[in-house]
């Protein structure tokens, strides 16, 4: 059986249009209703005004600022964000607060589920089965995402091994002890854990991971086959935020994400007046409504990621909506010399060519009036000094080809640039203005 849900995977496009107009017409007058902060937001709208698809585009993106002011009023500490009584609230998760104040996440027992079940789509199109036996090598904390996978991981029949208040070896010893065959990580980690595998003279490939999903950080093609190659396992990516949930995954396909239809309706619209839906093959940002999840509702969230619109209809059968790839964070993308950069296109360069370059960092200074973009990379031990300055320049070169600017090199020591465990911040903008988080 390829599908988690037969019938709702593989619906023709006029009945997810016709199933996500209706639930959205639900979700509106529902949020208008019982929050505060849609009580404000849609006044003046009626649901009666939504005929269409269409019509939904007059309706106000959510923001996370206008969020914050929300939560700030009673009930404590959701505010105007909760769709329920308080009473009803059985979990409290919250973002990580990186650009600002964090958002704090109620959810009922009945809107846990729903969000369960969603993340069972993205387990079970990335060939999670019950013979695999997980390892999520995080402590959980506040932060939704591990919850999810955990009791989605659970739902779908695996045997979850919750692997927090371990350290990097810790957890490499107990892969091998429990003999893990699955794993769920972001990248940058999966990485890191191979890298430490190998110094304790372990190789990656060895640990037996059949499986491994993705997510936390916008991974290009190279790193996800990077690590197909240290592991020699499958690995997909998924994307979610803790406000709107994951909403998309990588099927076995491994060509693009399905968008989880009818659970979220997704609009990818063009990043200059966020108004019209962008084309196949074209960059837009993604405005995410959870359709079913009452607790903490949603209408048109503004995510701030930025995909590339895919193409509809897959060879796994599915026929939900597609994206190509994640590109990033609107907030990631900035003009360095009058140029649109994206530090992406820098890890991609980099995973693709230079398998001698273990680590990397970007920064971006303002010295008098013109910006220096500056990549220190991490040369690995076996880097000999004589083909240190060839990988310089070869780095240069690649790097002025795929971002049209010219970077500043510098080779650092293997082991001297910091190790992430979550989301990487690999990117530092030290100019006035610029966000260096
Ligand atoms: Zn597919």
């Amino acid at each position: 059986m390829n599908f988690w849900n037969p019938y709702l995977e593989t619906l023709p496009r006029e009945a997810y249009d016709q199933i996500e107009l209706s639930y959205f017409r639900r979700m509106f007058s529902f949020s208008k209703e019982h929050s505060g902060l849609y009580r404000d937001k849609l006044k003046g709208i009626e649901e009666k005004d939504i005929r269409s698809l269409d019509d939904i585009k007059k309706i106000p993106f959510t923001e996370k600022e206008e969020m914050r002011k929300y939560q700030e009023v009673e009930p404590f500490p959701y505010g105007g964000l909760l769709g329920a009584p308080i009473e009803k609230v059985t979990s409290f998760r919250q973002t990580s607060g990186t650009t600002g104040k964090p958002i704090y996440v109620p959810e009922t027992y009945e809107s846990w589920q729903w969000r369960v079940e969603s993340w069972c789509h993205i387990l079970y199109m990335a060939g999670f089965r019950p013979r695999h036996r997980v390892f999520l090598p995080f402590g959980y904390n506040v932060y939704v995402a591990f919850w999810e996978a955990h009791f989605a991981s659970e739902k779908v029949g695996c045997e979850l091994v919750p692997g927090g208040a371990l350290d990097t070896k810790g957890r490499i010893h107990k892969i091998q002890e429990i003999r893990a065959n699955g794993m769920m990580n972001t990248p940058t980690y999966g990485l890191h854990i191979a890298e430490e595998a190998k110094s304790m003279g372990i190789d990656p490939a060895s640990l037996g991971i059949e499986r491994m999903l993705c997510a936390g950080e916008p991974m290009p093609p190279a790193t996800r086959k990077r690590l197909e190659e240290l592991y020699q396992c499958h690995v997909f990516d998924h994307i979610g935020g803790t406000e709107p949930c994951a909403w998309a995954g990588m099927c076995e396909a491994k060509d693009g994400m399905h968008i989880i239809e009818p659970f979220f309706l997704v609009e990818i619209l063009d990043r200059e007046t966020l108004q019209k839906e962008v084309d196949e093959g074209e960059i837009g940002v993604a405005v995410v409504t959870p359709l079913g999840r009452r607790s903490f509702p949603l209408i048109r969230f503004n995510t701030k990621d930025l995909v590339i619109k895919g193409k509809n209809g897959c060879s796994c059968g599915r026929t939900s909506k597609m994206i190509k790839e994640v590109v990033g964070r609107t907030d990631d993308l900035r003009k360095v010399r009058g140029v649109l950069f994206s530090p992406k296109t820098v890890e991609e360069v980099l995973r693709k060519e230079f398998q001698e370059v273990e680590e990397f960092e970007i920064i971006v200074e303002r010295r008098g009036l013109m910006d220096v973009i500056t990549l220190r990379a991490e040369a690995n031990p076996g880097l000999t000094v004589s083909s240190i300055e060839q990988t310089k320049a070869r780095l240069r070169e690649s790097l002025k080809v795929a971002t049209n600017l010219s970077f500043n090199v510098i080779m650092e020591p293997p082991g001297s640039l910091p190790r992430y465990t979550l989301k990487a911040k690999r990117f530092k903008d030290m100019r006035e203005g610029g966000k260096n988080e």
